[in-house]
């Protein structure tokens, strides 16, 4: 909808590969709405993503304060984060629609989205959102940061995916976050930047308006791993693992 004035995408018309059509009419699923999914959320919303679901079922803590640009000391411990995020991103965007979903992504439907994005920051909810994306083949951008470094990588479907990734100490690090009944035992803080976070964030919703306009040619097939101490980033090798669950049918 074009209001008075110009047009406020037209500098992005500008980059010739973007289809700006395409990212207002895609269905984002955004898991996790802490430090990175604020910039997430955010970069999407500016990006011209229109229709957004976001899950997290956590409440707002005063540590988020100095991260996350949604987030008003007001919120501390009654609001959650993604009804905050929702309702204050449309003040970005007034054609942006940011829904809500309060639970955790285990018990989400997913297939109703083309694109998600994951701001997580357990494995064990990564595990489970890069198996069933690459079971209902949707594009799915998986963003991490930690302290002042940070990693992007894109599964597609015909690629290779997290599991491919990792090894077995990231499964020793699954199985002690969960006792017997299933339940979180323990969430260790880690440290963490807004810097690092917008960085990470921005990379990884670049790749989204990439394969949204159907570029996806463009996007990187590594993990791609940011230092911002030494301010370096390299692009590490990720093979197809044979061993890898999730790849039976290629
Ligand atoms: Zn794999």
């Amino acid at each position: 909808m074009l209001r008075a004035g110009a047009d406020r995408f037209n500098r992005m018309r500008m980059i010739e590969f973007l289809d700006l059509d395409a990212i207002h009419e895609c269905r984002c699923l955004v898991v996790g709405a802490g430090a990175l999914g604020n910039e997430v959320v955010k970069d999407l919303v500016l990006s011209g993503f229109r229709y957004i679901t976001l899950v997290d079922h956590d409440v707002i803590s005063r540590s988020n304060l100095s991260r996350c640009l949604f987030f008003r000391e007001k919120d501390v411990g009654s609001v959650k984060k993604a009804r905050a995020i929702a309702s204050r991103a449309r003040s970005i965007d007034p054609d942006a629609r940011v829904r809500p979903n309060i639970s955790r992504i285990q018990f989400v439907d997913m297939s109703d989205h083309d694109i998600i994005l994951g701001c997580v920051d357990n494995i064990d909810a990564r595990i489970h959102i890069n198996s069933h994306a690459r079971f209902l083949s949707i594009p799915y951008i998986d963003g991490a940061t930690y302290g002042l470094r940070g990693k992007v990588q894109t599964v597609l479907s015909d690629g290779p995916c997290l599991q491919c990734a990792m090894n077995r100490t990231h499964v020793k690090q699954m199985e002690r976050h969960f006792s017997c009944s299933g339940d979180d035992v323990f969430v260790t803080p880690i440290p963490s930047d807004i810097t690092t976070t917008a960085v990470i964030a921005g990379m990884m919703v670049r790749e989204a308006m990439k394969i949204v306009s159907g570029r996806s040619d463009l996007c990187s097939r590594d993990m791609c791993y940011y230092d911002g101490e030494k301010g370096t980033t390299e692009l590490l090798d990720v093979p197809v693992d044979p061993t890898c669950p999730n790849h039976g049918g290629d």
